[in-house]
Order: structure tokens, then C-alpha cells, then sequence
């Protein structure tokens, strides 16, 4: 028996709620929060500083989208403990769909507030960060065909073909050209808010290029993205420069995206991981230096794992973003 044929935005918006549901993330992958403390450490100070560029509030939410195990956040307050005025501005949302990875974040950020999705986030400054959180995100799949375009649906564990109108993009006889338009929709949203910064870190090309990137990793491995649903993390290539437009489209300003690597050195990380690791005994101190490396390497995560931040143009740049 064939079964009706799913958009794959649905197919791998079902499947990633399954597997959010059911499954720990973090047996199948690991992100750079859970590889060092630095990680979350250092974007708590990029937040402070952000946060005095907004003049200082009295009161400030700091969001996290897709928080996983709430690891980022608590090493974010930790370091924010050290800015005894910003920590007291500060309230923690967090946006998160998984009821499971809720109650971890719960144990971890007692004070926090949980949101459905961004658009239940307070008025007024907001300071937001998003790490691996797009690329979860659903997309849709367009195929090049003769003068016209195809769309992706998935049937019995297989890509079918349907006729589609203009993806409005340019590739070659059977290439596929992908939309994120939920991360277009977060990032649009988030651009129009005033007294707003937001950070998307995640892993994709700089300028758009057509491919299919839709990739499933199971127990560390690749999988067949379509062959068990929610029984693997899916996840497609963050198009940073379609994320850019959309944030100046709404009338925001874009900065990046810079390189995970360039982008952490230029926050310090270096500096800071060294201090840790000098206070710490050998085997913690290699293990710092481990994480440091697999964070900031250009043959690690440093080069394919970029940076974007969208701001209300009000603002000024935020760290990071300079080309010094
Ligand atoms: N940022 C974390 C976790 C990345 S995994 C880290 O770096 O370790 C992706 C996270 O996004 C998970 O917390 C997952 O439950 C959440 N998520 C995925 N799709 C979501 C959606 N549509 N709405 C809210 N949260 C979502």
C-alpha cells in the first residue's frame, strides 16, 4: 500500500518532533555548548555588551531559541554573575518545543520562562541567541526540471516529484535548490522588533548555492534522512545570505556571517579558555584546550559554523561583527 505523498517541510517537521519528544539529542550529536563552557560563556558577555549598547536598560529579556539541555544559558548567567547590573536587568525566556528537553532546561534554568515560539516573547530590549536552532528547522526541497521546477514530497520512504511553481532561484537541470521558510519567518519577525539583537550561530555556506543538504544523523552517524522518521536528528545548511536579506528586508541591520572561529577569538575565547585552563589540573586543562580547538578550527567547527546577527539599525554593531 503507497501512502499519500508529504511536502518534505512536513514530513521533517513531524519527524523532528517525534524525535525531539522521544529522543536525547545529545546521544546522536553534540553542539558546541556541550563541547565547552567557554562557548556559552563568552556569548553571555556579548550579550552584556549588547546590552549596554541599548543604553542599558532596567529591564532586559535574554532568549534563547532551541536551548537543548539549557548548557549555553547557564554558562551565559554564569558569566553574567560577574555583571552584577546586567544580570540584575535580566529575565531568561527560552522558546522550546520539546516537552522532554523543557523539564532538563528546567532543572538547570529554574527562573526561566518557556515560550512556544518567538512571537510569545516579551515586549521591549531583547537580546537573543540561537545555536543549531535554524538548521532544524523544516524545508522545502525545489528540483530543477527542463524550463520548470519541481517540489520534493516524501512517499513510502522516497522522494517523489511534484509539479511546483518558481522557487524565483537559479540552478542547473536537476539541481535542488532549498527554503527554510520557518527560519525566514523567525528572523523576519525578530528584525521588525525594535530594541532588538539576535544571534544565529549554525552551519552552512556563506552565499547560497543549490544542493541538497537535508542530512539525518543517528548515534553519531549519517543516516537515510527519510527511511525512519523521527528516529534521527534532520537537519539542512543554514542559507545565511537569504537570513541577511530577510532581516534588511524588515528593516534591520545584518551583520555576517563571520566564522564560528573568527568569531569567538574575536570574543575572547582564546584568552579566556587559557585562564581556565591554567587554574585547572592536566587533565581538565587538556580538555579545555580540546574543546577550544574543535570550536575555533577552521578544520573543526570554525569555518563551517558561521555567525549572524540581525539588530534594530537603531543599535549600534554588536561585537564581533568588525572586520579588524
Ligand atoms: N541549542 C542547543 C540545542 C540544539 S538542538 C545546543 O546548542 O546544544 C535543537 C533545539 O531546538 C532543541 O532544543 C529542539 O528541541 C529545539 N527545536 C527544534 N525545533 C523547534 C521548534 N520548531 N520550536 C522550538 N524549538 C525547537
Amino acid at each position: 500500500m503507497s501512502s499519500t505523498p508529504e511536502r518534505l517541510d512536513r514530513f521533517m517537521a513531524r519527524a523532528n518532533a517525534a524525535y525531539y519528544a522521544a529522543r536525547d539529542p545529545f546521544a546522536d550529536f553534540t553542539t558546541a555548548p556541550e563541547i565547552s563552557q567557554g562557548f556559552g560563556e563568552v556569548l553571555g558577555g556579548w550579550a552584556a555588551m549588547v546590552w549596554h549598547g541599548m543604553g542599558a536598560p532596567a529591564k532586559v529579556s535574554l532568549a534563547e531559541l532551541g536551548p537543548g539541555r539549557g548548557t549555553l544559558m547557564a554558562d551565559a548567567l554564569r558569566a553574567a554573575a560577574a555583571l552584577p547590573p546586567f544580570r540584575a536587568a535580566l529575565s531568561v525566556h527560552l522558546v522550546e518545543a520539546s516537552p522532554r528537553l523543557r523539564d532538563i532546561q528546567r532543572a538547570r534554568l529554574p527562573h526561566a520562562t518557556w515560550h512556544d515560539s518567538a512571537a510569545t516573547l516579551p515586549d521591549g530590549p531583547l537580546i537573543v541567541v540561537a545555536n543549531e536552532f535554524l538548521d532544524a528547522l523544516p524545508i522545502r526541497q525545489f528540483v530543477r526540471r527542463g524550463a520548470g521546477w519541481t517540489e520534493r514530497f516524501v512517499a513510502d520512504g522516497a522522494f517523489v516529484e511534484q509539479p511546483a511553481s518558481d522557487p524565483t532561484r537559479t540552478a542547473a537541470e536537476g539541481e535542488v535548490v532549498e527554503m527554510n521558510e520557518a527560519a525566514l519567518a523567525v528572523v523576519a519577525a525578530l528584525a521588525a522588533r525594535p530594541r532588538t539583537a539576535a544571534l544565529f550561530i549554525d552551519y552552512g555556506p556563506a552565499e547560497n548555492a543549490p544542493g541538497d543538504s537535508l542530512q539525518a544523523l543517528r548515534g553519531g552517524a549519517p543516516a537515510d534522512p527519510l527511511a525512519d522518521p523521527g528516529g534521527a536528528d534532520l537537519t539542512a545548511h543554514v542559507d545565511f545570505a537569504a537570513l541577511a536579506a530577510a532581516a534588511h528586508a524588515a528593516g534591520a541591520a545584518a551583520y555576517g556571517p563571520v566564522p564560528q572561529g573568527v568569531f569567538l577569538a574575536r570574543l575572547g575565547l582564546h584568552a579566556r579558555i587559557g585562564r581556565l585552563a591554567r587554574g585547572a589540573d592536566a587533565t581538565t586543562a587538556r580538555r579545555l584546550m580540546q574543546g577550544l580547538h574543535r570550536l575555533t578550527d577552521p578544520h573543526a567547527m570554525g569555518r563551517l559554523f558561521k555567525v549572524l546577527a540581525v539588530c534594530d539599525s537603531a543599535l549600534p554593531p554588536p561585537p564581533g561583527f568588525d572586520d579588524a
